[in-house]
């Protein structure tokens, strides 16, 4: 067991009762406290373990502590971990060149959170309007989805449509258009000569695994290419294996303008995002007009690469596919009375809870005593997110506890 004795003397509910004291008050989380972990398990401060039915959003899809990533990333550690983009580092040219042939792009910017990562996107896209488009200054206009989640900067937050998001923290920042999530009309309607950009997320993961109709991710890419505007992919959650390809836009053989990643990307070790695209649109950027201290860290882009090869090697996004479509078919084949849909791709699935039965959190807290850890989204949809790295018998454990907590 762990050599942990110090943080083991004091309960997990101590840790809750400090956490309550001590730290902002910004998220209610389930009243379990790791204190360990390893592949799809996590252990309590009093030894429990739980299978991680989340993975940190989507940001633990190779587990936790990977040990080719651990490996990697302990020999890094002693090596050479910031060079700052002042100097050129041994490591950013490789990961650039290995996430732009993952991508099938040409460039990389590389950032550390997801919401930089989207905010970079936008000052992209902005930017390429203005140089090579040619809307005249100050008007260029960014569309976006009803039911998005991009991230909490006040510049994302002012394209929410979720009042808890935004509330209090106006004035916001202008130049966004929201249409229907998959409304292809909607969009013409929205387009004219000042829009640089559509940003979307190829399925809506925060908003409940909100699956767009099917075509409208290659008819938007088509439209949005006839009309000189940039698609933006924001894979930040959907992509890197989750669905059961690398990007989730593989699934209508949509080839965006502009990648969004991160969460995945860096392996659950670290902070890792980026912004991918081409020659022409990432070209826009001369030195000084942006950039991060911690992007592209040589430590990052040693984790970085591991996770591209990991995803070059193919075999985590057969296992999304595959046990994904086993899990989501045993769930649709319970008929729970409580649920009023369960959607998925790959092994990304929303179980959405009649209200009649009321809110999915007693479900998810229900699961937790049971050994399952998964967390709602949007007060009705429980969401299930394991590492891809579980397996068939490890989602059948899963499946017992999920088909007593439900029915
Ligand atoms: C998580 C997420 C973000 C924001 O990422 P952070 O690392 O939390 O800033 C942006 N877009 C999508 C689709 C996400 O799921």
């Amino acid at each position: 067991m762990s050599k942990d004795v110090v943080s083991s003397r004091i309960s997990s509910q101590d840790h809750i009762n400090l956490v309550d004291k001590h730290s902002a008050h910004n998220y209610h989380p389930l009243p379990i406290v790791v204190a360990r972990a390893e592949g799809i398990w996590v252990y309590d401060v009093e030894g429990k373990r739980y299978l991680d039915m989340l993975a940190a959003y989507s940001a633990l899809n190779f587990g936790h502590c990977n040990p080719r990533l651990v490996k990697v990333a302990r020999e890094q550690l002693g090596v050479v971990t910031l060079a700052s983009r002042a100097f050129q580092s041994d490591q950013l040219g490789l990961f650039c060149r290995d996430l732009a042939r993952l991508c099938h792009m040409d460039r990389v910017l590389p950032m550390n959170s997801g919401a930089e990562g989207v905010e970079t996107a936008i000052k992209t896209a902005r930017k390429w309007g203005y140089q090579k488009k040619g809307v005249p200054d100050g008007k260029a206009k960014i569309i976006c989805c009803a039911g998005n989640f991009h991230g909490r900067t006040t510049t994302i937050i002012s394209f929410s449509d979720d009042p808890s998001a935004r509330a209090d923290y106006g004035p916001f920042t202008p130049g966004f258009d929201l249409i229907p999530y998959g409304d292809l009309e909607a969009l013409r309607a929205a387009i004219d000569d000042n829009t640089v950009a559509f940003l979307v997320e190829p399925i809506q993961g925060e908003g409940g695994i909100i699956i767009p109709p099917s075509g409208f991710l290659t008819k938007a890419r088509e439209l949005c290419r006839s009309k000189n505007v940039l698609f933006i992919a924001d894979e930040i959650q959907s992509g890197l294996g989750r669905t059961g390809k690398t990007f989730t836009c593989e699934h209508e053989g949509v080839q965006p303008d502009i990648y969004i990643l991160g969460k995945a990307l860096g392996g659950g070790l670290v902070a890792v995002s980026a912004v991918v695209s081409s020659d022409e649109i990432l070209g826009v950027f001369k030195p000084g007009e942006h950039g991060s201290t911690f992007g592209g860290n040589p430590l990052a882009c040693r984790i970085g690469r591991e996770v591209i090869a990991m995803l070059e090697a193919g075999d985590i996004q057969k296992s999304a596919e595959e046990l994904g479509g086993y899990l989501l078919v045993e769930l649709q084949k319970a008929n729970f009375k409580c649920v009023r849909e369960i959607r998925g791709r790959g092994l990304w699935i929303g179980i959405e809870i009649r209200p009649e039965f009321g809110p999915a959190r007693p479900y998810c807290e229900k699961l937790m005593v049971d050994g399952v850890l998964c967390k709602e989204t949007h007060v009705q949809t429980i969401r299930l997110a394991p590492p891809l790295t579980i397996t068939r018998d490890e989602i059948d454990w899963a499946l017992e506890r999920l088909r007593r907590a439900l029915g």
